[in-house]
């Protein structure tokens, strides 16, 4: 996934800020055969000068290896400031192909909260040791975006390990009428607390991808985990539709729009993170869908 830091920061704008001021020769050059060819040869020089500048400048800029942690194929985090990831985990489904989930893990003082888990116990459990053994944290507690499996297809493994699970009431209810494990905290509309310093907000706006998705919001860094309820910009259409409330979904999100100012990063529960711009992103999305 590319990084959104990298994409934002605009690396040729200065170049080119540059560039354009050897555009003007001054008046006051007094125009002789002479001048002309010199001042063409200080011309030339500076614009190899300038290319060398802008294009060592660039170079590192697009080919900078990525900062994402690869613990394996199938499970990486991209940092997303600090102690903050997202954990971007691969699967592959029958006539799907190989696609990727988002979740979130904060660390603070040693403990570590999980915000969705991947699709699968054993992936879970292979990201669990890596945050053990690595970010040298425990993963004391875990909100579930939805019931589907790409929230909480781990949750089972995390249950073991005595992890608390947090959900909407209406998630608690579907994964005790589907057979799913069951997570131990419900709330209904919002739950506010305090993860070792760090501030959380789950919120329900109403259902979209599913009629129990909420969303994670950290106003701290005005990060917004959107989950599946969001789309990310190169997304052309909705997803799996299977349990999708779309007469509600556009009205859910203007909802997110009004009630969070100043949103720097979404992360959708698919696809790369970026800005505010997913939300009226995925509206569109929705109008899309609905003109079918
Ligand atoms: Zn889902």
């Amino acid at each position: 996934m590319e990084n959104p830091k990298i994409k934002s920061l605009g690396y040729r704008l200065p170049g080119q800020i540059v560039l354009n001021s050897y555009f003007s020769i001054s008046p006051e050059v007094i125009i002789t055969e002479r001048n002309i060819k010199a001042s063409i040869k200080m011309v030339i020089v500076k614009w190899i000068l300038i290319f060398t500048v802008v294009i060592a400048g660039w170079l590192p800029a697009r080919s900078q290896p990525s900062d994402k942690i690869v613990i394996n194929r199938d499970i990486q985090l991209i940092p997303l400031g600090d102690s903050l990831y997202i954990h971007e985990t691969w699967d592959e489904l029958e006539g799907y192909g190989r696609f990727s989930s988002n979740g979130l893990v904060l660390i603070k003082g040693g403990r570590a909260l999980m915000v969705d888990t991947p699709m699968d116990n054993e992936k879970t459990r292979r990201l669990t040791s890596y945050i053990t053994d690595s970010l040298k944290a425990t993963v004391t507690k875990l909100i579930i975006g939805h019931f589907h499996d790409d929230c909480l297809g781990g949750l089972g493994y995390l249950q073991s390990i005595g992890v608390e699970a947090v959900a909407h009431s209406m998630t608690i209810r579907i994964c005790q009428e589907q057979g799913l494990p069951i997570p131990q905290t419900p709330f209904s509309d919002a739950l506010n607390f305090d993860f070792n310093g760090e501030e959380i907000e789950c919120r329900y706006f109403g259902a979209g991808h599913s009629a129990d998705n909420i969303t994670v919001w950290l106003p701290g860094r005005k990060v917004l985990f959107g989950g599946c309820l969001i789309k990310s910009m190169d997304s052309t259409g909705l997803g799996n539709l299977s349990d999708a409330v779309v007469a509600d979904w556009d009205t859910t999100v203007g909802k997110l729009l009004k009630q969070y100012s100043g949103i720097q990063t979404v992360v959708p529960g698919h696809g790369s993170a970026g800005g505010a711009e997913l939300l009226p992103h995925t509206i569109q999305l929705v109008e899309k869908q609905r003109m079918k």
